[in-house]
């Protein structure tokens, strides 16, 4: 009896290492699909930039740290993302204008 249970434990085991090793294949095959999509992304990058050149329009950036120095932290490379505490700080003014 205790043999028969080993052995239902055996198959049972082998049933869920199985299941794993599926799970495991389709995992590695999502790494590789977004592999090569990244790799794709970056060519096209590099062939808009070789074509346009580099971005002029870096607006956004100015908007995020605007925003991110009106949310009370830090954007100036020293405190970058710690709490302002109210205070004014003229390093973070340098980067945002
Ligand atoms: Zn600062």
């Amino acid at each position: 009896m205790r043999q028969e249970q080993l052995l239902n434990y055996i198959v049972q085991l082998e049933e869920k290492l199985s299941m794993m090793d599926k799970d495991l294949n389709e995992v590695k095959h999502a790494v590789v699909d977004l592999i090569e999509e990244n790799i794709t992304l970056q060519k096209q990058l590099e062939h808009y930039q070789n074509v346009h050149g580099e971005p002029h329009d870096t607006s956004y950036k100015d908007n995020t740290l605007q925003n991110l120095y009106d949310e009370g932290f830090h954007v100036c490379s020293t405190l970058f993302a710690s709490p302002r505490n109210g205070e004014a700080c003229i390093f973070c003014g340098e980067f945002i204008n």
